[in-house]
């Protein structure tokens, strides 16, 4: 930034001081002119008086009306050209004075001319060279370089301080992340320092949600495969009297089962987990419709619980993962079925709300205590472990639920009285668009 500066401004100061040498030399030569005239410069008789004293720096030309250069203080007449046609002398015919800056062909060089017209008719011209300019410039150059060199070091100094101003907040952060203590920040850091900040503690809470859970994960899958070994053991030394046999072989089922669901309900979270949103596929889905046939589904294991099953509301869309919707569906139908006593009721409720449509399971269950309310969408987290084992939980149901709810932007409701009941309610975004092949983003799918 400091070189471009420095060469523009030498340039500038070259154009402008190159316009106010171009004036100041056009104005002395007019002021040279008027002095020759007056001295009688076309009269031969003074010119020999006068001898070309002091005026070695100025050529003189004397040209006639035929445009032939009579005299000439620097150059020999006998070689020139008709001067008629030049510029300066042209104008001085018609104006009485002309001036201009070119060429000349004679000397070969840039040149300024001012010529004015005599009483006589003769056009007395005075000219000098370009070069004197550049010479001036040649010798200002020096002083300029150096200005320019020192300016730069001086910038470069400046800089190398700022930037290391500027990045040493940066390096304590990237050193001390762990240390609650605030780094010396300046103000314009503080919401990087503050991103940066949330992003690592999130990421150190993620690794602790992922070693917890493969421990727990750990501890599950142990219990009942210890208990399906147990069994199979008694079993195999022949230490289980006939009649328990059939009981053990049920235990080996039931835990087997149980063992499985876990199975299934961990790789499903887990390939939640990988599943970007973006990349999710997005259509149109007809939620009552699905509630329906889940609740069709259901009804055998809710007559075993002696639990009424049933939906209302009217047939409206949403925008979702099929297979996801369907997931939640099945979730939390099973769990108002489950979590309910003999005689109970489990209702599915599908109603459109502005642009939004709300998804209720109610049940007139066993209802969560408030300090648990928020702790039963936590992987593995039951409030009554042993009623969730002896009917088949796993303890991801709801864990499942809220992460397809996130998954879908769509908010999460839970409200529960114990003794009196639980409802969950999930407020989808509503499909306007009667084209069922679009996904969420609105470009068409491939077909
Ligand atoms: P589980 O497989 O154990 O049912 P969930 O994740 O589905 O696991 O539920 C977590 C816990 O939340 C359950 O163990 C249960 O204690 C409680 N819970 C879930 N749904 C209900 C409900 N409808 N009524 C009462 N308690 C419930």
């Amino acid at each position: 930034m400091a070189l471009t500066t420095i060469l523009l401004t030498t340039g500038l100061i070259t154009a402008v001081f190159y316009d106010f040498f171009r004036k100041e030399i056009l104005n002395e030569l007019k002021i040279c002119a008027e002095v020759l005239q007056n001295a009688g410069i076309d009269s031969a008789e003074r010119r020999a008086e006068m001898g070309g004293a002091g005026l070695n720096q100025v050529r003189i030309s004397l040209i006639d009306e035929q445009g032939m250069v009579f005299y000439d203080n620097d150059v020999d007449i006998g070689g020139m050209d008709n001067h008629k046609e030049r510029p300066e002398v042209s104008d001085a015919r018609r104006e009485g004075s002309g001036q201009s800056i070119r060429r000349s062909d004679t000397l070969d060089q840039s040149a300024f001319y001012y010529a004015v017209l005599l009483k006589d008719g003769t056009i007395l011209r005075v000219a000098k060279e370009a070069s004197s300019i550049w010479r001036i410039f040649r010798s200002a150059f020096p002083v300029i370089f150096l200005m320019g060199v020192m300016v730069f070091l001086f910038c470069m100094l400046l800089s190398g301080r700022a930037t290391k101003m500027l990045v040493a907040p940066v390096e304590y952060l990237a050193d001390h992340l762990d240390e609650c203590t605030e780094p010396p920040v300046y103000r314009e850091m503080a919401p990087f320092v503050d991103r940066i900040r949330r992003q690592h503690e999130d990421i150190l809470k993620n690794a602790r949600l992922r070693q917890e859970f493969t421990a727990n994960v750990s501890h599950e899958l142990k219990t009942p495969l210890a208990a399906i070994s147990g069994y199979a053991e008694l079993i195999e030394h022949e230490m289980a009297s006939q009649e328990d046999v059939p009981r053990f072989a049920g235990e080996i089922h039931r835990n087997a089962s149980r063992l499985l669901a876990m199975i299934n309900d961990i790789i499903r979270l887990s390939e939640l987990d990988v599943m970007e949103a973006d990349a999710m596929v997005f259509t149109q889905v007809p939620l009552y419709q699905m509630a329906k046939a889940c609740v069709e589904m259901l009804q055998v294991s809710a007559g075993k619980h002696q639990v009424t099953l049933s939906i209302r509301g009217v047939p409206c869309s949403i925008l979702g993962n099929r297979e996801m919707v369907e997931e939640v569906l099945y979730n939390l139908c099973d769990n108002g079925i489950r979590y309910n006593a003999a005689g109970g009721n489990v209702a599915v409720i599908v109603e459109p709300e502005g642009d939004k449509v709300r998804l209720t399971v109610e049940d007139t269950g066993i209802g969560i205590p408030k300090a648990y309310q928020e702790r039963v969408f936590e992987r593995f987290y039951r409030v009554d472990k042993s009623r969730s084992k002896a009917t088949g939980g796993t303890g991801l149901g709801l864990a499942i639920v809220k992460h397809i709810a996130a998954q879908h932007h769509a908010e999460l409701l839970l409200q529960s009285e114990p003794g009196c009941g639980t409802r969950i309610s999930i407020l989808f975004d509503r499909a306007n668009a009667p084209d069922p092949d679009r996904d969420r983003k609105g470009a068409a799918l491939p077909k």
